[in-house]
């Protein structure tokens, strides 16, 4: 069975082909970037309709298939923005019924999750999800993705992404802050913000946004810092819960530092630990189509009135029937 995955809840538009036994095929993307300054909604709708035919002949190309040899189209029904959810799904919507083939609008977070799951190998990880807008703590229990921990306002991509304009950066601002910091080793003091495994970032951007501190020092600490509250909440979960494998996925979940520190923490505990390769954390098709094909295989079927998107769609209202 074949699956083609639409994704663009936010800054990306991808699409992806995988066979049932996970075997990705084709993984075609591309983010809306900016020079200086942030994402306008708007833009990314546009560019997503501008990329959406050409990426989506490219991973037909990539798979060497035609568009008759697929059997399911999966799509992010959310969360993420109103307008650019809707260039997936009127999209997704469009193929199904052109090919006679069912349709499933899955849940991006959830997405993540799986893929990391696939790669890794592991069966029962805390998840640390770190993407823009979402950063949790994760761990299945009784049929749901439960969020034992989160950001108390703003996601830790976002952050750095606001942190980063704030310095002159274009989006996205994270990898760019990741090599500034690479170039100092002078820590300077930042709010330390975490209550048991929840945490929040809105007070050390405020306090940076006032801080007239050489750049690469400011995202030296930042890094330190943030990265330092996520090791201390993900190790906290890790022992409440009891669980031995740690699994780290998002955008943010590209960054060397985030990725060293778990794994100290982790070694030390006699943790498990995997951090999804890049190609697989940021936003893209492959991981949609992926929970497209365990969902379908699980029996999951949607009225087209249930193929509607849900830009508030959290991750622990997914009932996970393919467990
Ligand atoms: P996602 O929404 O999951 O695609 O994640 C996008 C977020 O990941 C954006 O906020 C980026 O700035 C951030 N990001 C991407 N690469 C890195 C990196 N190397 N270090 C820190 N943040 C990153
Ligand atoms: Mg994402």
């Amino acid at each position: 069975m074949l699956c083609l995955g639409i994704e663009s809840t936010a800054h990306t538009i991808g699409i992806g082909i995988v066979d049932d036994k996970g075997n990705i095929l084709a993984n075609e993307r591309s983010t809306l970037t900016t020079e200086s300054g942030g994402i306008h909604p708007r833009k990314a709708v546009e560019h997503h309709h501008l990329f959406y035919k050409i990426l989506l002949d490219k991973a037909l190309d990539t798979a060497k298939i035609k568009p008759s040899d697929i059997n399911l189209i999966a799509f992010s029904k959310g969360p993420g923005l109103g307008g650019t959810l809707r260039v997936a799904a009127s999209g997704a919507r469009a193929l199904a019924t052109k090919l006679n083939i069912p349709l499933v609008g899955v849940n991006h977070p959830v997405a993540h999750i799986e893929i990391g799951k696939l790669t890794s190998g592991f069966k029962d990880p805390v998840i640390l999800y770190v993407s823009g807008a979402n950063t949790q703590i994760i761990s299945l229990a009784a049929g749901k993705y439960r969020v034992v921990g989160e950001t108390l306002d703003i996601g830790v991509g976002n952050f750095l992404d606001a942190f980063g304009r704030g310095l002159g950066l274009g989006f996205p601002q994270g990898p760019k802050i990741e090599v500034l910091a690479k170039q100092s080793k002078t820590y300077v003091e930042l709010p330390y913000t975490i209550k048991g495994m929840d945490f929040s970032f809105s007070g050390i951007l405020t306090k940076l946004e006032r801080m007239k501190n050489k750049p690469e020092d400011l995202c030296y600490s930042t890094q330190e810092t943030i990265f330092a509250i996520l090791t201390e909440a993900s190790e906290r979960a890790l022992a409440h819960l009891n669980k031995k494998e740690l699994l780290v996925t998002g955008g943010v979940a590209a960054n060397k530092r985030l990725g060293e520190m778990l794994n100290t923490m982790c070694e030390a505990r006699g943790i498990k630990f995997h951090q999804v390769p890049k190609a697989l954390s940021g936003d893209q098709g492959a991981m949609i189509a992926w929970l497209g094909v365990l969902e379908h295989k699980a029996g999951r079927k949607q009225t087209l009135k249930e193929t509607e998107v849900d830009k508030n769609w959290r991750a622990d209202e997914v009932d996970v029937i393919w467990n």
